[in-house]
Protein backbone atom coordinates (compact mmCIF):
# COMPACT_ATOMS: atom_id res chain seq x y z
CA UNK A 1 0.00 0.00 0.00
CA UNK A 2 0.91 3.19 -1.11
CA UNK A 3 2.26 5.64 2.00
CA UNK A 4 5.57 7.82 1.49
CA UNK A 5 6.20 10.29 -1.11
CA UNK A 6 8.22 8.61 -2.70
CA UNK A 7 5.60 5.20 -3.13
CA UNK A 8 3.80 7.82 -5.40
CA UNK A 9 6.04 9.64 -7.03
CA UNK A 10 9.34 6.63 -8.16
CA UNK A 11 8.77 5.11 -11.71
CA UNK A 12 8.90 1.62 -12.12
CA UNK A 13 7.04 -1.28 -10.10
CA UNK A 14 5.62 -0.50 -6.67
CA UNK A 15 8.39 -0.99 -3.75
CA UNK A 16 11.37 -1.87 -6.05
CA UNK A 17 14.28 0.05 -6.23
CA UNK A 18 16.71 0.33 -8.48
CA UNK A 19 20.31 -0.09 -8.47
CA UNK A 20 22.96 2.10 -10.37
CA UNK A 21 25.38 -0.58 -12.10
CA UNK A 22 29.19 0.17 -11.18
CA UNK A 23 29.98 1.58 -14.83
CA UNK A 24 27.44 4.37 -13.92
CA UNK A 25 28.14 4.72 -10.60
CA UNK A 26 31.69 5.20 -11.98
CA UNK A 27 31.15 7.88 -14.87
CA UNK A 28 28.68 9.90 -12.42
CA UNK A 29 31.95 10.04 -10.15
CA UNK A 30 34.66 10.98 -12.31
CA UNK A 31 32.11 13.36 -14.95
CA UNK A 32 30.34 14.70 -12.57
CA UNK A 33 32.41 15.06 -9.78
CA UNK A 34 29.35 13.75 -7.68
CA UNK A 35 29.41 12.17 -4.15
CA UNK A 36 27.30 9.19 -4.28
CA UNK A 37 27.81 8.53 -0.67
CA UNK A 38 26.00 11.77 -0.08
CA UNK A 39 22.17 11.35 -0.20
CA UNK A 40 19.40 13.85 -0.92
CA UNK A 41 15.86 14.02 0.15
CA UNK A 42 14.45 10.94 -1.31
CA UNK A 43 10.73 11.59 -0.01
CA UNK A 44 10.54 8.64 2.52
CA UNK A 45 8.14 10.56 4.68
CA UNK A 46 4.19 9.85 5.00
CA UNK A 47 2.28 11.71 2.95
CA UNK A 48 0.43 14.24 4.71
CA UNK A 49 -1.34 17.74 2.98
CA UNK A 50 -1.07 20.65 4.55
CA UNK A 51 -4.73 21.30 2.30
CA UNK A 52 -7.84 19.27 3.77
CA UNK A 53 -10.81 18.39 0.84
CA UNK A 54 -12.94 21.51 0.02
CA UNK A 55 -15.74 19.85 -0.94
CA UNK A 56 -18.30 19.56 1.59
CA UNK A 57 -19.68 16.18 3.43
CA UNK A 58 -22.76 16.47 1.46
CA UNK A 59 -21.14 16.51 -1.96
CA UNK A 60 -18.97 14.17 -0.82
CA UNK A 61 -21.91 11.79 0.17
CA UNK A 62 -23.29 12.81 -3.32
CA UNK A 63 -20.35 11.20 -5.38
CA UNK A 64 -20.74 8.56 -3.20
CA UNK A 65 -24.34 7.60 -3.92
CA UNK A 66 -23.54 8.11 -7.83
CA UNK A 67 -20.57 5.44 -8.11
CA UNK A 68 -20.49 3.78 -4.20
CA UNK A 69 -18.84 5.16 -1.14
CA UNK A 70 -15.40 2.65 -2.18
CA UNK A 71 -14.58 4.71 -5.57
CA UNK A 72 -15.09 7.97 -3.88
CA UNK A 73 -11.47 8.56 -2.06
CA UNK A 74 -10.20 11.64 0.41
CA UNK A 75 -7.30 10.24 1.38
CA UNK A 76 -4.30 12.20 1.30
CA UNK A 77 -2.36 9.48 -0.29
CA UNK A 78 -4.72 9.23 -3.05
CA UNK A 79 -5.17 13.32 -3.55
CA UNK A 80 -1.49 13.84 -3.68
CA UNK A 81 -0.79 11.19 -6.57
CA UNK A 82 -3.33 12.66 -8.33
CA UNK A 83 -2.11 16.25 -7.94
CA UNK A 84 1.43 15.12 -10.00
CA UNK A 85 2.50 12.76 -12.73
CA UNK A 86 6.13 12.45 -13.67
CA UNK A 87 8.09 15.78 -14.54
CA UNK A 88 11.34 15.90 -12.63
CA UNK A 89 9.58 18.91 -10.91
CA UNK A 90 7.12 16.83 -9.42
CA UNK A 91 9.48 14.60 -7.96
CA UNK A 92 11.85 17.04 -6.64
CA UNK A 93 8.71 18.66 -5.28
CA UNK A 94 7.82 15.31 -3.85
CA UNK A 95 11.11 14.16 -2.19
CA UNK A 96 10.40 17.74 -0.13
CA UNK A 97 6.46 16.94 0.96
CA UNK A 98 5.15 19.59 -1.47
CA UNK A 99 2.51 18.87 -3.36
CA UNK A 100 0.96 21.60 -4.66
CA UNK A 101 -2.18 21.29 -6.63
CA UNK A 102 -3.76 18.20 -5.02
CA UNK A 103 -7.55 17.31 -6.56
CA UNK A 104 -10.13 17.38 -2.91
CA UNK A 105 -11.26 14.28 -4.05
CA UNK A 106 -10.42 11.17 -6.47
CA UNK A 107 -13.66 9.40 -8.36
CA UNK A 108 -13.80 5.63 -9.64
CA UNK A 109 -16.51 5.68 -11.60
CA UNK A 110 -17.82 2.28 -12.29
CA UNK A 111 -19.50 3.39 -16.16
CA UNK A 112 -20.52 5.60 -18.71
CA UNK A 113 -23.75 6.81 -16.88
CA UNK A 114 -22.07 7.20 -13.66
CA UNK A 115 -19.74 9.49 -15.33
CA UNK A 116 -22.53 11.55 -16.94
CA UNK A 117 -24.08 12.07 -13.51
CA UNK A 118 -20.61 13.07 -11.76
CA UNK A 119 -20.12 16.07 -14.66
CA UNK A 120 -23.55 17.26 -14.04
CA UNK A 121 -23.16 17.62 -10.31
CA UNK A 122 -19.66 19.25 -11.32
CA UNK A 123 -21.09 21.41 -13.42
CA UNK A 124 -23.73 22.55 -11.31
CA UNK A 125 -21.37 23.10 -8.42
CA UNK A 126 -18.42 24.55 -10.39
CA UNK A 127 -16.44 21.72 -9.26
CA UNK A 128 -12.95 20.83 -11.90
CA UNK A 129 -13.09 17.58 -13.31
CA UNK A 130 -9.57 15.88 -14.21
CA UNK A 131 -9.86 12.80 -16.39
CA UNK A 132 -7.25 10.73 -15.13
CA UNK A 133 -4.93 7.47 -16.16
CA UNK A 134 -2.15 6.06 -15.43
CA UNK A 135 -0.51 8.98 -14.33
CA UNK A 136 2.34 8.75 -16.23
CA UNK A 137 2.26 12.57 -18.15
CA UNK A 138 5.30 14.60 -17.74
CA UNK A 139 3.48 18.07 -18.65
CA UNK A 140 2.11 19.16 -15.33
CA UNK A 141 -1.31 18.24 -16.60
CA UNK A 142 -2.89 15.95 -13.87
CA UNK A 143 -2.29 19.02 -11.30
CA UNK A 144 -5.26 20.38 -10.00
CA UNK A 145 -5.06 24.01 -10.03
CA UNK A 146 -8.55 24.54 -9.04
CA UNK A 147 -9.03 21.80 -6.48
CA UNK A 148 -12.19 19.47 -7.60
CA UNK A 149 -12.15 15.68 -8.37
CA UNK A 150 -9.57 13.66 -10.23
CA UNK A 151 -11.90 10.68 -12.11
CA UNK A 152 -9.55 7.69 -12.04
CA UNK A 153 -10.09 5.40 -14.82
CA UNK A 154 -7.52 2.75 -14.35
CA UNK A 155 -10.64 0.90 -11.21
CA UNK A 156 -12.83 0.32 -13.45
CA UNK A 157 -12.42 1.12 -17.64
CA UNK A 158 -10.14 -2.00 -18.23
CA UNK A 159 -12.10 -4.37 -20.38
CA UNK A 160 -11.32 -5.42 -23.90
CA UNK A 161 -15.09 -5.06 -25.95
CA UNK A 162 -14.34 -6.54 -29.41
CA UNK A 163 -11.90 -7.98 -31.16
CA UNK A 164 -12.05 -7.59 -34.52
CA UNK A 165 -9.94 -9.82 -37.12
CA UNK A 166 -11.91 -8.66 -39.99
CA UNK A 167 -12.14 -4.89 -39.43
CA UNK A 168 -8.55 -5.55 -37.77
CA UNK A 169 -9.50 -3.25 -34.90
CA UNK A 170 -10.17 -3.21 -31.16
CA UNK A 171 -12.50 -1.48 -29.04
CA UNK A 172 -11.09 -1.18 -25.26
CA UNK A 173 -11.99 0.78 -22.65
CA UNK A 174 -9.68 3.77 -21.60
CA UNK A 175 -8.08 2.97 -18.54
CA UNK A 176 -6.67 -0.44 -19.92
CA UNK A 177 -2.92 -0.88 -19.04
CA UNK A 178 -0.61 -1.42 -22.11
CA UNK A 179 0.52 -4.46 -20.99
CA UNK A 180 -2.74 -6.19 -20.39
CA UNK A 181 -3.85 -5.22 -24.04
CA UNK A 182 -0.74 -5.87 -25.84
CA UNK A 183 -0.56 -9.01 -24.60
CA UNK A 184 -4.53 -10.44 -25.23
CA UNK A 185 -3.69 -9.05 -28.75
CA UNK A 186 -0.47 -11.07 -28.96
CA UNK A 187 -2.13 -14.14 -27.54
CA UNK A 188 -4.31 -13.65 -30.73
CA UNK A 189 -1.86 -13.27 -33.19
CA UNK A 190 -1.72 -9.37 -33.53
CA UNK A 191 -0.19 -6.07 -31.85
CA UNK A 192 -1.36 -2.49 -31.12
CA UNK A 193 1.75 -1.65 -31.79
CA UNK A 194 1.91 1.59 -29.65
CA UNK A 195 5.31 1.20 -27.15
CA UNK A 196 5.85 4.37 -25.47
CA UNK A 197 8.54 4.29 -23.12
CA UNK A 198 6.19 4.45 -20.58
CA UNK A 199 4.10 1.40 -22.04
CA UNK A 200 4.00 -0.64 -18.51
CA UNK A 201 2.29 2.43 -16.83
CA UNK A 202 -0.25 4.02 -19.19
CA UNK A 203 -3.47 3.46 -20.72
CA UNK A 204 -4.89 3.85 -24.39
CA UNK A 205 -7.11 6.77 -23.16
CA UNK A 206 -3.95 8.66 -22.08
CA UNK A 207 -2.11 7.53 -25.20
CA UNK A 208 -5.41 9.03 -27.10
CA UNK A 209 -5.43 12.42 -25.20
CA UNK A 210 -2.03 12.80 -24.97
CA UNK A 211 -1.14 11.97 -28.70
CA UNK A 212 1.29 10.24 -27.81
CA UNK A 213 4.07 8.14 -29.97
CA UNK A 214 5.17 4.60 -29.35
CA UNK A 215 8.39 3.51 -30.05
CA UNK A 216 7.48 1.42 -33.55
CA UNK A 217 6.13 4.61 -34.64
CA UNK A 218 7.73 5.12 -37.50
CA UNK A 219 6.07 2.00 -38.82
CA UNK A 220 2.73 2.02 -36.68
CA UNK A 221 2.29 5.52 -36.72
CA UNK A 222 1.56 7.84 -33.73
CA UNK A 223 -1.59 7.61 -31.07
CA UNK A 224 -3.85 9.39 -33.12
CA UNK A 225 -2.99 7.55 -36.34
CA UNK A 226 -4.23 3.85 -34.67
CA UNK A 227 -7.38 5.61 -33.41
CA UNK A 228 -10.17 4.49 -35.24
CA UNK A 229 -13.48 5.68 -32.97
CA UNK A 230 -13.62 6.76 -29.11
CA UNK A 231 -16.69 7.60 -26.75
CA UNK A 232 -16.19 10.92 -24.81
CA UNK A 233 -18.41 12.32 -22.11
CA UNK A 234 -18.17 15.45 -21.58
CA UNK A 235 -20.99 18.30 -20.05
CA UNK A 236 -22.45 18.72 -23.04
CA UNK A 237 -23.49 15.00 -23.47
CA UNK A 238 -21.74 11.75 -24.98
CA UNK A 239 -19.99 11.99 -28.15
CA UNK A 240 -19.83 8.71 -30.24
CA UNK A 241 -17.42 8.62 -33.61
CA UNK A 242 -17.81 5.95 -35.83
CA UNK A 243 -15.10 3.52 -36.69
CA UNK A 244 -15.38 3.90 -40.40
CA UNK A 245 -11.95 3.58 -42.20
CA UNK A 246 -12.10 7.10 -42.96
CA UNK A 247 -14.77 9.49 -44.30
CA UNK A 248 -15.80 12.80 -45.70
CA UNK A 249 -17.72 14.12 -43.13
CA UNK A 250 -16.31 17.27 -42.60
CA UNK A 251 -13.22 18.12 -40.21
CA UNK A 252 -12.24 14.61 -38.71
CA UNK A 253 -13.59 14.75 -34.78
CA UNK A 254 -10.91 11.66 -33.97
CA UNK A 255 -7.73 13.85 -34.91
CA UNK A 256 -9.67 17.00 -33.04
CA UNK A 257 -10.33 15.22 -30.06
CA UNK A 258 -7.20 13.39 -30.08
CA UNK A 259 -4.90 15.18 -27.70
CA UNK A 260 -6.99 17.52 -26.04
CA UNK A 261 -5.94 16.35 -22.63
CA UNK A 262 -9.02 15.79 -20.93
CA UNK A 263 -10.43 19.53 -21.59
CA UNK A 264 -13.13 18.62 -23.68
CA UNK A 265 -14.52 15.59 -21.27
CA UNK A 266 -13.63 11.67 -20.27
CA UNK A 267 -12.60 9.59 -23.28
CA UNK A 268 -14.24 6.03 -22.15
CA UNK A 269 -13.99 4.01 -25.32
CA UNK A 270 -11.52 3.45 -28.21
CA UNK A 271 -10.85 1.95 -31.04
CA UNK A 272 -7.54 0.83 -32.49
CA UNK A 273 -6.31 -0.21 -35.47
CA UNK A 274 -4.21 -3.38 -34.90
CA UNK A 275 -1.53 -5.04 -36.87
CA UNK A 276 -0.42 -9.45 -37.43
CA UNK A 277 1.82 -9.93 -34.79
CA UNK A 278 5.01 -11.97 -36.48
CA UNK A 279 7.71 -11.54 -34.17
CA UNK A 280 9.99 -14.21 -35.75
CA UNK A 281 9.92 -12.30 -38.91
CA UNK A 282 11.49 -9.33 -37.61
CA UNK A 283 14.63 -8.12 -39.27
CA UNK A 284 16.89 -5.92 -36.74
CA UNK A 285 20.59 -4.57 -37.27
CA UNK A 286 22.50 -1.46 -36.15
CA UNK A 287 24.97 0.49 -38.07
CA UNK A 288 27.63 3.47 -36.96
CA UNK A 289 28.16 6.72 -38.95
CA UNK A 290 31.41 8.89 -38.65
CA UNK A 291 29.15 11.68 -37.77
CA UNK A 292 25.55 12.68 -37.38
CA UNK A 293 25.01 14.77 -40.32
CA UNK A 294 25.59 11.62 -42.08
CA UNK A 295 23.51 9.40 -40.19
CA UNK A 296 20.37 11.94 -40.35
CA UNK A 297 20.63 12.35 -44.52
CA UNK A 298 20.72 8.69 -44.22
CA UNK A 299 17.78 8.21 -42.21
CA UNK A 300 15.81 10.44 -44.58
CA UNK A 301 16.62 8.61 -47.73
CA UNK A 302 15.49 5.79 -45.96
CA UNK A 303 12.14 7.62 -45.51
CA UNK A 304 12.34 8.82 -49.16
CA UNK A 305 12.79 5.30 -50.06
CA UNK A 306 9.69 4.37 -51.31
CA UNK A 307 10.80 0.53 -50.11
CA UNK A 308 8.91 0.80 -46.94
CA UNK A 309 9.63 2.55 -43.47
CA UNK A 310 11.60 0.63 -40.59
CA UNK A 311 9.40 0.45 -37.10
CA UNK A 312 11.55 1.26 -35.07
CA UNK A 313 14.18 4.04 -36.22
CA UNK A 314 16.42 5.71 -34.05
CA UNK A 315 19.41 7.38 -34.50
CA UNK A 316 21.65 8.26 -31.31
CA UNK A 317 23.79 11.57 -31.45
CA UNK A 318 27.05 11.55 -31.12
CA UNK A 319 27.27 12.39 -27.22
CA UNK A 320 24.59 9.94 -26.55
CA UNK A 321 26.73 7.06 -28.47
CA UNK A 322 29.54 7.89 -26.26
CA UNK A 323 27.77 7.44 -23.12
CA UNK A 324 25.54 4.61 -24.33
CA UNK A 325 28.74 2.83 -24.79
CA UNK A 326 30.60 4.43 -21.45
CA UNK A 327 27.35 3.16 -19.07
CA UNK A 328 27.59 -0.27 -20.94
CA UNK A 329 31.21 -0.91 -19.95
CA UNK A 330 32.29 -1.05 -24.06
CA UNK A 331 34.31 2.19 -24.27
CA UNK A 332 37.91 1.17 -24.75
CA UNK A 333 36.98 -2.52 -25.35
CA UNK A 334 37.99 -4.97 -28.36
CA UNK A 335 34.94 -3.80 -30.51
CA UNK A 336 35.46 0.44 -29.81
CA UNK A 337 39.21 -0.13 -30.54
CA UNK A 338 37.92 -1.76 -34.25
CA UNK A 339 35.94 1.35 -34.52
CA UNK A 340 38.15 3.57 -34.26
CA UNK A 341 40.46 2.08 -36.51
CA UNK A 342 38.04 2.25 -39.26
CA UNK A 343 37.81 6.07 -38.28
CA UNK A 344 34.64 5.64 -36.26
CA UNK A 345 35.78 7.67 -33.50
CA UNK A 346 34.22 9.23 -30.28
CA UNK A 347 32.41 12.44 -30.17
CA UNK A 348 31.77 12.21 -33.89
CA UNK A 349 29.98 8.76 -34.46
CA UNK A 350 26.65 8.03 -34.25
CA UNK A 351 24.72 4.56 -33.96
CA UNK A 352 21.79 3.45 -35.50
CA UNK A 353 19.02 1.02 -34.45
CA UNK A 354 16.63 -0.60 -37.06
CA UNK A 355 13.75 -2.97 -36.20
CA UNK A 356 11.47 -4.19 -39.58
CA UNK A 357 8.20 -5.76 -38.43
CA UNK A 358 5.67 -7.51 -40.45
CA UNK A 359 5.88 -10.11 -43.54
CA UNK A 360 9.08 -11.85 -43.68
CA UNK A 361 9.72 -11.00 -47.58
CA UNK A 362 8.78 -7.66 -46.20
CA UNK A 363 11.11 -7.28 -43.45
CA UNK A 364 14.22 -8.29 -45.58
CA UNK A 365 13.36 -6.32 -48.18
CA UNK A 366 12.94 -3.30 -46.47
CA UNK A 367 16.30 -3.89 -43.96
CA UNK A 368 18.47 -4.65 -47.56
CA UNK A 369 17.58 -1.42 -48.73
CA UNK A 370 18.05 0.40 -45.24
CA UNK A 371 21.68 -1.04 -45.35
CA UNK A 372 22.63 -0.11 -49.17
CA UNK A 373 21.56 3.57 -48.14
CA UNK A 374 23.29 3.05 -44.48
CA UNK A 375 26.83 2.07 -46.70
CA UNK A 376 26.01 4.99 -49.54
CA UNK A 377 26.68 7.40 -46.24
CA UNK A 378 29.76 5.82 -44.78
CA UNK A 379 27.55 3.59 -42.53
CA UNK A 380 29.71 0.40 -40.58
CA UNK A 381 26.99 -2.30 -40.36
CA UNK A 382 27.43 -3.38 -36.02
CA UNK A 383 24.58 -6.15 -36.34
CA UNK A 384 22.01 -6.78 -34.01
CA UNK A 385 23.63 -6.92 -30.40
CA UNK A 386 23.36 -3.53 -30.28
CA UNK A 387 19.54 -3.38 -30.64
CA UNK A 388 18.70 -6.22 -28.23
CA UNK A 389 20.78 -4.39 -25.63
CA UNK A 390 18.42 -1.63 -26.10
CA UNK A 391 15.75 -3.44 -26.23
CA UNK A 392 16.58 -5.40 -23.19
CA UNK A 393 16.08 -1.69 -21.24
CA UNK A 394 13.76 0.17 -23.15
CA UNK A 395 11.37 0.57 -20.37
CA UNK A 396 13.49 0.61 -17.55
CA UNK A 397 16.26 2.47 -18.49
CA UNK A 398 13.28 5.12 -17.27
CA UNK A 399 13.31 3.92 -13.64
CA UNK A 400 17.11 5.16 -13.02
CA UNK A 401 15.94 8.75 -12.94
CA UNK A 402 15.13 8.39 -8.89
CA UNK A 403 18.80 6.85 -8.04
CA UNK A 404 20.50 9.41 -9.84
CA UNK A 405 18.22 12.16 -8.04
CA UNK A 406 18.98 10.65 -4.79
CA UNK A 407 22.64 11.33 -5.54
CA UNK A 408 22.09 14.81 -6.34
CA UNK A 409 22.00 14.22 -10.38
CA UNK A 410 19.70 16.40 -12.55
CA UNK A 411 18.19 14.09 -15.22
CA UNK A 412 15.44 15.28 -17.75
CA UNK A 413 14.19 14.92 -21.12
CA UNK A 414 12.25 17.13 -23.45
CA UNK A 415 10.83 16.67 -27.05
CA UNK A 416 10.03 18.35 -30.19
CA UNK A 417 9.67 17.35 -33.92
CA UNK A 418 11.35 19.54 -36.79
CA UNK A 419 11.10 19.55 -40.49
CA UNK A 420 14.18 17.50 -42.15
CA UNK A 421 15.64 20.83 -43.66
CA UNK A 422 16.21 22.39 -40.14
CA UNK A 423 16.37 19.23 -37.79
CA UNK A 424 20.79 19.94 -37.59
CA UNK A 425 20.38 23.62 -37.17
CA UNK A 426 17.86 22.79 -34.25
CA UNK A 427 19.73 19.97 -32.93
CA UNK A 428 22.75 22.35 -31.96
CA UNK A 429 21.29 25.34 -31.39
CA UNK A 430 19.09 23.53 -28.67
CA UNK A 431 22.54 21.56 -27.83
CA UNK A 432 24.33 24.16 -27.52
CA UNK A 433 21.96 26.25 -24.96
CA UNK A 434 21.80 22.78 -22.69
CA UNK A 435 25.35 22.99 -22.95
CA UNK A 436 26.03 26.44 -21.65
CA UNK A 437 25.08 25.06 -18.27
CA UNK A 438 28.64 24.38 -16.83
CA UNK A 439 29.01 20.38 -16.82
CA UNK A 440 26.09 19.41 -18.76
CA UNK A 441 25.37 16.11 -20.82
CA UNK A 442 23.07 16.77 -23.44
CA UNK A 443 22.20 13.21 -24.94
CA UNK A 444 20.20 13.71 -28.05
CA UNK A 445 18.33 10.87 -30.57
CA UNK A 446 15.67 10.72 -33.31
CA UNK A 447 12.96 7.84 -32.49
CA UNK A 448 10.40 9.04 -34.58
CA UNK A 449 10.49 9.52 -38.41
CA UNK A 450 8.46 10.90 -41.67
CA UNK A 451 8.66 11.75 -44.75
CA UNK A 452 8.87 15.29 -44.21
CA UNK A 453 10.74 15.19 -40.64
CA UNK A 454 11.33 13.78 -37.60
CA UNK A 455 11.36 14.34 -33.52
CA UNK A 456 14.20 15.31 -31.49
CA UNK A 457 14.61 13.97 -28.40
CA UNK A 458 17.19 15.69 -25.93
CA UNK A 459 17.84 14.23 -22.42
CA UNK A 460 20.14 16.59 -20.17
CA UNK A 461 21.85 15.74 -17.21
CA UNK A 462 24.38 17.35 -14.48
CA UNK A 463 24.58 18.47 -11.55
CA UNK A 464 21.85 19.65 -8.87
CA UNK A 465 22.22 22.88 -7.68
CA UNK A 466 22.99 22.80 -4.34
CA UNK A 467 21.03 26.39 -3.26
CA UNK A 468 17.78 26.40 -5.08
CA UNK A 469 17.30 23.27 -7.57
CA UNK A 470 13.59 24.15 -7.88
CA UNK A 471 14.47 27.65 -9.54
CA UNK A 472 17.76 26.89 -11.18
CA UNK A 473 15.97 24.27 -13.11
CA UNK A 474 12.84 26.00 -14.03
CA UNK A 475 14.82 28.82 -15.10
CA UNK A 476 17.06 26.26 -17.19
CA UNK A 477 14.33 24.28 -18.53
CA UNK A 478 12.66 27.31 -19.57
CA UNK A 479 15.08 28.40 -21.24
CA UNK A 480 15.34 24.80 -23.49
CA UNK A 481 11.71 25.57 -24.19
CA UNK A 482 12.40 28.81 -25.86
CA UNK A 483 15.65 28.14 -27.50
CA UNK A 484 13.65 25.15 -29.54
CA UNK A 485 10.52 27.55 -30.08
CA UNK A 486 12.77 30.29 -31.33
CA UNK A 487 14.75 27.54 -33.86
CA UNK A 488 11.90 25.94 -35.23
CA UNK A 489 10.85 22.73 -33.78
CA UNK A 490 7.59 22.58 -32.55
CA UNK A 491 6.22 22.81 -28.31
CA UNK A 492 6.01 18.81 -28.53
CA UNK A 493 5.75 16.28 -30.91
CA UNK A 494 4.38 13.21 -28.49
CA UNK A 495 4.35 14.87 -24.35
CA UNK A 496 1.48 17.25 -24.86
CA UNK A 497 0.83 20.66 -24.12
CA UNK A 498 -0.48 20.01 -20.02
CA UNK A 499 -0.19 23.15 -17.86
CA UNK A 500 3.74 23.30 -18.90
CA UNK A 501 3.85 24.81 -22.10
CA UNK A 502 0.09 26.45 -22.23
CA UNK A 503 2.18 29.83 -22.38
CA UNK A 504 3.79 28.96 -25.44
CA UNK A 505 0.67 27.87 -27.16
CA UNK A 506 -0.44 30.75 -28.86
CA UNK A 507 2.76 31.63 -30.45
CA UNK A 508 2.65 28.43 -31.83
CA UNK A 509 -0.73 27.51 -33.47
CA UNK A 510 -1.64 31.37 -33.87
CA UNK A 511 -4.68 33.32 -31.92
CA UNK A 512 -6.96 31.63 -34.36
CA UNK A 513 -6.05 28.70 -33.60
CA UNK A 514 -5.69 28.96 -30.46
CA UNK A 515 -9.63 30.54 -30.42
CA UNK A 516 -10.81 27.64 -31.97
CA UNK A 517 -9.64 25.22 -29.55
CA UNK A 518 -11.22 27.35 -26.61
CA UNK A 519 -14.62 27.82 -28.78
CA UNK A 520 -14.99 24.05 -29.05
CA UNK A 521 -14.19 23.61 -25.20
CA UNK A 522 -16.91 26.62 -24.39
CA UNK A 523 -19.18 24.20 -26.75
CA UNK A 524 -18.89 21.05 -24.90
CA UNK A 525 -17.96 22.78 -21.57
CA UNK A 526 -19.16 26.07 -21.01
CA UNK A 527 -18.46 26.23 -17.50
CA UNK A 528 -14.66 25.19 -18.08
CA UNK A 529 -14.92 22.28 -15.04
CA UNK A 530 -13.07 20.04 -17.47
CA UNK A 531 -9.28 20.07 -16.65
CA UNK A 532 -8.59 23.49 -16.63
CA UNK A 533 -5.41 25.35 -17.40
CA UNK A 534 -4.68 22.93 -19.35
CA UNK A 535 -3.46 23.53 -23.15
CA UNK A 536 -5.79 26.76 -23.27
C1 LIG B 1 9.23 7.40 -18.08
C2 LIG B 1 8.25 7.98 -19.06
C3 LIG B 1 8.42 7.74 -20.40
C4 LIG B 1 7.51 8.27 -21.32
N1 LIG B 1 7.67 7.95 -22.64
C5 LIG B 1 6.75 8.36 -23.54
C6 LIG B 1 6.86 7.95 -24.89
O1 LIG B 1 7.78 7.23 -25.29
N2 LIG B 1 5.89 8.36 -25.75
C7 LIG B 1 4.85 9.13 -25.33
O2 LIG B 1 4.00 9.44 -26.15
N3 LIG B 1 4.76 9.55 -24.06
C8 LIG B 1 5.66 9.17 -23.15
N4 LIG B 1 5.54 9.57 -21.84
C9 LIG B 1 4.44 10.46 -21.44
C10 LIG B 1 3.16 9.72 -21.03
O3 LIG B 1 3.45 8.41 -20.65
C11 LIG B 1 2.14 9.71 -22.16
O4 LIG B 1 1.65 11.01 -22.35
C12 LIG B 1 0.96 8.75 -21.95
O5 LIG B 1 0.26 8.69 -23.17
C13 LIG B 1 0.02 9.18 -20.86
O6 LIG B 1 -0.86 8.09 -20.56
P1 LIG B 1 -1.52 7.94 -19.11
O7 LIG B 1 -2.51 6.84 -19.19
O8 LIG B 1 -0.48 7.81 -18.09
O9 LIG B 1 -2.27 9.34 -18.98
P2 LIG B 1 -2.23 10.40 -17.79
O10 LIG B 1 -0.82 10.76 -17.50
O11 LIG B 1 -3.05 9.93 -16.66
O12 LIG B 1 -2.94 11.62 -18.50
C14 LIG B 1 -2.31 12.33 -19.54
C15 LIG B 1 -3.28 13.40 -20.08
O13 LIG B 1 -4.37 12.75 -20.73
C16 LIG B 1 -5.59 13.05 -20.07
N5 LIG B 1 -6.32 11.78 -20.00
C17 LIG B 1 -5.90 10.58 -19.55
N6 LIG B 1 -6.86 9.66 -19.69
C18 LIG B 1 -7.91 10.30 -20.25
C19 LIG B 1 -9.22 9.90 -20.63
N7 LIG B 1 -9.63 8.64 -20.49
N8 LIG B 1 -10.04 10.83 -21.17
C20 LIG B 1 -9.64 12.10 -21.33
N9 LIG B 1 -8.43 12.54 -20.99
C21 LIG B 1 -7.58 11.64 -20.45
C22 LIG B 1 -5.23 13.60 -18.70
O14 LIG B 1 -6.22 14.50 -18.25
C23 LIG B 1 -3.92 14.27 -19.02
O15 LIG B 1 -4.16 15.53 -19.57
C24 LIG B 1 6.45 9.08 -20.89
C25 LIG B 1 6.28 9.32 -19.53
C26 LIG B 1 7.17 8.78 -18.61
C27 LIG B 1 6.97 9.03 -17.16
Amino acid sequence: VEKTYRDIFKWGEFGKEEELNPHVIEFLQKALNVDVSKKQKQGNAIVQLDKPCSLSPEVIEQFASICGAENVSTTDVDRAKHGIGRFYLDSLKARDCVIDYPPDAVLYPRNETEIVNILAICEELDIAVIPVGARSSVTRALEATRGGVSLDLTKHFKRILKFSEINSSVTVEAGIMGPVLENFLNKNGYTCGHFPQSFEFSTPGGWVAARGAGQASTGYGKAEDMLLSLRMVSPKGVLVTKDYPTESTGPELDRFLAGSEGIFGAITQVTLKIRKYNPENSAKSSFIFRDFENAVAAMRDVMHGQFGFPHFFRLQDPEETELSFQMAGMSGGVEDMFLKLLGYNPNNRSLMHVIVEGDRDYTRLVMRKVAQVAMRYGAFETGKKPVDKWLAQRYSSAYLREPFMDIGVRLDTIETSVSWENLIHLWSSVRTYIKSRQNTFCLVHISHCYENGANLYFIFLSKMDTDNEIQSFTTFHKGIIESIHKNGGSLSHHHGIGKMLRPWLESEIGSIGKGMISAVKNYLDPKGIMNPDTIV
